[in-house]
Parts: C-alpha cells; structure tokens; sequence
C-alpha cells in the first residue's frame, strides 16, 4: 500500500490522460466513443430486455411487444448517458493533478455519476434495474474477496449457498404468492387458493375441510387441472424454455481455441460438445419439486392451518435445484431480491408511524419511493468499477459484463493500462 501511494504520488501524477486513460487527446477520445457506447449498449440490453420475449411467447401481442421495444430503447440510452458522463468525468478529475490519487481516477468519477443517474433521463423502472443489477454484483464481489468467515463460507462451499438459496426461494414464492413481489423468479408460484379474509370463502373452508365424503376433492390445490396434469403441464413447460436458454447459450458461447479445422460444422461440433443442461435440469427441477411437494401436502393436510407451511415447505425444498446451476450470481439474485423485500416490509412499517413534519421532508419522501439498491447505486457502482479496475478478480464474470456492456470495454482497458503502470512503477522502485 505504501509502495501504491508513493507510485500515485510520485509517478501516476505527472501522467497525462492519453499515458493511462486512452491514446487520444480527451474530447477526440470522447467523438470516437461515443457510437461505441450506443452499439455496445445495444448489445448488452438487447439479450436482458429482449429474451425475457421467449418466455411470453404464448402470449405475445402488440402491447406487450411495444412496451419490451420502449423498455429497450430506456436502457440503451440510460446505459449511454451513464457511460458518456462517467467518460466526461475521469477526464475532468485527470486534468487536475491536485485532486489527483488512487480513487480520483474511478471511484470519484463514477461515484458522481451514480449520483447523477436521479438528474438523467432515466426511466424509474431502468433505475430500479440498474440499482438491482449493481447490487447483486456488488454483493459477488464482496464474496469473492472472502474477507470474513461468511463471505469465505459462501464463495467455497456449494452447500452453504445452496442452503441460503433455498430460504430465499421460500421467502420470494411466499411473497410472489401474496403478490407482495412482481420480480422475475425461477418457479411461478400456484394461485393463492383461499382468501383468508373473506367471510364466505371462510364458510365454504369450513364444509370442504369438514366433510370428507361430499364430492369436493380433500385438498387445498387450487389449479383447474388435476394435480398430475399440473406438475407434467409445469416440467414440460420448463424443460422447453430451459432447453431454449441452453441452446442460446450453447450457441453465443465462444469457440475453444484448439478446434483442429477451421470449418462451420467443426465449430458448430466443437460447440455442441460444450453443450451443457444446466439451466434446463434447474429450471425443470425447480417447478417439478415444487409442484409435487405443494400437491402432496395439500393432500396430506388438507386444513386451511397448513396452508401457508405446505407452501412454505414446497417452497424451500424447490430451491435445492440451485445445485444444477450453483453460481454465485444466481444466490446474489436471490438476495437482492429478499433484501429488497425486508426494505419495502421496513419502509411501509416505519413511514406510517413517521411525524407530519418529518414525513413531507422531500429526502424522507424520495427514500420512502426508492428501492434501496437504488439509494446504494453511487457507492456501490463505484466500488465495483474501482474494484475492477485496481484488482479485476474480485469482480464476478456477471460484473464484468456490466462494466464492459455499458461503456464498449472502457473498464477492461483503464484496467489494463493501470495494471501496465503499476507493474512497471513498482519495478521501478525496486
Ligand atoms: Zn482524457
Ligand atoms: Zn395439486
């Protein structure tokens, strides 16, 4: 560390930014990079916003098409802007050698700019994701560092962080289940099939649960077909769509570099031999464990008491499919969203009780809107890009994707010319 300051002090500080940042002179280098930010943003937004299309495909029709469109065309040109500022903002910090030091060179500018995203032209709905995004890889991050027993637990042992998902996937189901959730999970949950508070459901619980020789079927599932179709409907489902993802990824994944002919069919054979069911057997496993538990216990207690506790269990028990697919990434998403869940739960316990005065204060009223992946974007992107840059193993391959996706690779190469820098200077002090 003290070797680092005296580099930057001594050293970093008399360069210019064409010597660390990019070859050209600044506003020259900001011309070249801008349609490279709009064509890289395209990209990376395009498989994010655009795939989750195949999942409707049943129920494709002009709005949901129109509102994917609008939403794409958001966060390519949020993700632009981000990328253009944060370009705009390196260079200011690197003209003024006074200011100049180990996080002025990223941290600072891309702090400002996770700030500046609530003055942009954002979308809340692409803010919401932005913030979620960065948490979830900030969250990798800090476990890949396994600075303490649980980030060390969690990074080394699939165990750990299977048992973890499997209490966020019982969190998110419950919660899904009660509409408390619209996020994206895994395993659509069953329909609710009882409305606790209502009197004459209440009524007919009472005749379904007491008399067992009537022609109702003894059981709390609520879907129209019966319980096999349902689980058979759910795995064939699933398997399509999974089998769908696997082939997209088999497809975009790249070509080994010891394929023996340059040819299409021995790419395309190479490729099929690093075909890989991961995302089918967790998905597949995921509804079919849930499914057939929730069944089975539905039939096994049929009592509106153990309503909730036979979810529950399915629930639990569905997320050990994470072993087919334990990526630390995967848990992350988890996580976020349950952390996010515990805020919304927080915010709505603690605003109400809020005095008048303090309640109108517009900071209390803005925190009270936003999600807190959102109040954490600044922080958080800045600590993820500066970790990027100064030590590129400690961010997760899903992290890497962002940074680069969103400014055209502008990450990966202020790394590698730090990187360059600091290896030639700390010879140098040798
Ligand atoms: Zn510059
Ligand atoms: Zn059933």
């Amino acid at each position: 560390m003290v070797v680092l300051s005296k580099l930057y002090s001594e050293s970093l500080q008399k360069m210019c930014c064409n010597e660390i940042i990019h070859s050209r002179g600044c506003t020259d280098n900001l011309i070249h990079q801008i349609p490279k930010y709009i064509q890289s943003n395209m990209k990376y937004f395009a498989v994010l916003t655009l795939l989750p299309l195949l999942l409707k495909i049943n129920k494709l029709n002009r709005k949901i098409v129109k509102d994917t469109l609008t939403y794409y065309a958001n966060t390519v040109f949020s993700g632009f802007q981000l990328a253009v500022f944060i370009n705009i903002l390196i260079c200011a910090f690197r003209r003024r050698p006074e200011l100049f030091g180990r996080y002025n060179i990223m941290f600072l500018p891309v702090f400002i700019s996770g700030l500046a995203i609530h003055f942009f032209w954002v979308a809340p709905r692409v803010k919401q994701l932005f913030g979620a995004s960065i948490l979830q890889v900030t969250i990798d991050s800090v476990c890949l560092r396994r600075e303490n027993v649980i980030t060390r637990a969690i990074a080394n042992s699939k165990g750990v962080r299977t048992l973890i998902f499997m209490f966020c996937s019982a969190i998110i189901l419950h919660a899904k289940q009660k509409k408390l959730c619209k996020t994206f999970w895994i395993v659509t949950p069953n329909e609710q099939p009882i409305k606790e508070s209502s009197p004459e459901i209440e009524n007919s619980n009472i005749q379904i649960f007491e008399n067992e020789n009537n022609n109702i079927p003894n059981s709390l599932c609520n879907h129209k077909t019966s319980c096999r179709a349902h689980v058979l409907t759910g795995l064939r489902n699933y398997l399509t769509i999974g089998l769908s993802l696997d082939t997209i990824k088999m497809v975009m994944s790249r070509i080994p570099k010891d394929v023996p002919y340059n040819t299409f069919i021995s790419k395309l054979w190479a490729k099929l031999k690093n075909y890989q069911f991961n995302t089918t057997a967790l998905l597949a496993a995921s509804v079919g464990i849930y499914r057939l538990v929730n069944c089975h216990l539905n039939h096994l207690y049929p009592l509106k008491k153990y309503l909730t506790i036979n979810h529950l269990v399915a629930s639990f028990l569905c997320g050990s499919a994470y072993v087919f697919l334990p990526k630390l990434s995967l848990l992350s998403y988890g996580l976020v969203i349950c952390i996010e869940l515990f805020w919304e739960q927080f915010k709505r316990k603690n605003y109400k009780e809020l005095p008048k005065n303090i309640a109108e204060n517009n900071i209390v009223k803005f925190v009270n809107k936003s999600t807190l992946g959102l109040l954490l974007f600044p922080p958080a992107v800045a600590y993820l890009v500066h970790t990027y840059v100064y030590r590129k193993h400690f961010v997760s391959a899903l992290g890497e994707e962002i940074i680069n996706g969103l400014t055209h690779g502008y990450g990966k190469q202020i790394s590698f010319n730090i990187s360059r820098a600091e290896q030639l200077m700390e010879a140098a002090l040798k």
